[in-house]
């Protein structure tokens, strides 16, 4: 066994109906690859009896890391992150929609073309219409603020180089999005396409506000975009609202004062239009102000309590 030795690590939350089935598909992926491998399974504060299920798993191949309460997906990943010993890591769901038969696809694109980080795209996505279209969004907008070009943002099932992930850990970002952070610490990036299945059994972690404050933390973790679209706006606005005050003034002095009064309340549609704007920049301005606060307390992004065995 000289290949080197692949980590896998699975965030888990609320996961106790799929938990067996995914050992029963996975580990005989990870025996037939013939190489050195260990898997991480995060339980990220687990309500049901995914940790004990996980637990009666725990030998020196399955290491389970448990997280003092639910700090979500990409935190738990960290957690796997910091854990692991192998020289790549493989990140996975563990409902099974992605299948864990692809991992030696990707352990294979990376060895062959020398990649540092292996991408993938679902092919046949088993989603709904509703998160197929916010995907489709969130691609697009990605694309455009990471300025690197991956086809599938969402798709978890991914395979980095150990420095990537070393990188990723040094960076100690609280709410971050992996697939994004690891494009800033890798140049070369390869995609491949894999199958994607219906979630094995429960349902999706993700509520509708989670998915926007994920989309959120994409948003300010790698761009200041809209703070200068704040900017923007603002010159803008002002602008508009200057042409605006000259045209009354002129039309004032042309038409005479009866017509200013009636002009009254289009002030006040002008003062309300700015009075928004301003609430909206202020907004923005405490969003950032906010994750400045988060990162100088530097308190931890997750803790670990326990790993097994
Ligand atoms: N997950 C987690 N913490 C959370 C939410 C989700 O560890 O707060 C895990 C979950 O157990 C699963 C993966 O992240 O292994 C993806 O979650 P899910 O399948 O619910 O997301 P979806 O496929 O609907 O995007
Ligand atoms: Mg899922």
């Amino acid at each position: 066994m000289s290949a080197s030795k692949i980590s896998v690590v699975i965030p888990v939350y609320n996961e106790e109906l799929v938990l067996e089935k995914l050992f029963e598909r996975l580990m005989p992926v990870m025996e037939g690859m013939e190489r050195d491998y260990e898997v991480i399974l995060v339980d990220d504060g687990s309500r049901d009896s995914s940790l004990t299920i996980m637990r009666s798993h725990a030998s020196q191949k399955v290491i389970v890391v448990e997280l003092s309460r639910n700090y979500g997906q990409h935190a738990a990943v960290f957690a796997g992150f910091e854990t692991c010993t192998g020289e790549i890591i493989v990140t996975l769901d563990a409902d099974l929609q992605n299948p864990p038969e692809e991992i030696p696809h990707l352990v294979e694109v990376m060895e062959t073309g020398e990649y540092e980080v292996v991408g993938s795209v679902r092919m046949m996505r088993q989603d709904t219409a509703f998160r197929k279209t916010a995907s489709r969004v969130v691609n697009a907008f990605t694309r455009r603020i990471t300025g690197v070009h991956l086809s599938d943002w969402g798709c978890m099932l991914r395979a980095y180089k150990r420095h990537v992930v070393e990188y990723m850990v040094a960076s100690h970002e609280h709410s971050t999005f992996i697939p994004a952070l690891a494009t800033s610490f890798a140049k070369d990036i390869a995609e491949i396409e894999v199958k994607h299945e219906e979630r094995f059994a429960g349902e999706s972690k993700y509520s509708l506000s989670k998915l926007i404050s994920l989309q959120f933390d994409l948003v300010t973790s790698f761009s200041d975009f809209p703070l200068k679209l704040m900017l923007y706006a603002g010159l803008l606005l002002a602008f508009l609202g200057m042409g605006f005050g000259t045209l009354l003034a002129v039309a004032r002095l042309a038409f005479g004062a009866a017509w200013a009064a009636e002009g009254i309340f289009t002030l006040f549609a002008v003062l309300f239009f700015f009075v928004g704007a301003q609430f909206l920049a202020f907004g923005v301005m405490g969003e950032y102000v906010g994750r400045i606060y988060k990162e100088v307390k530097k308190r931890p992004a997750y803790t670990i309590r326990r790993i097994y065995p």
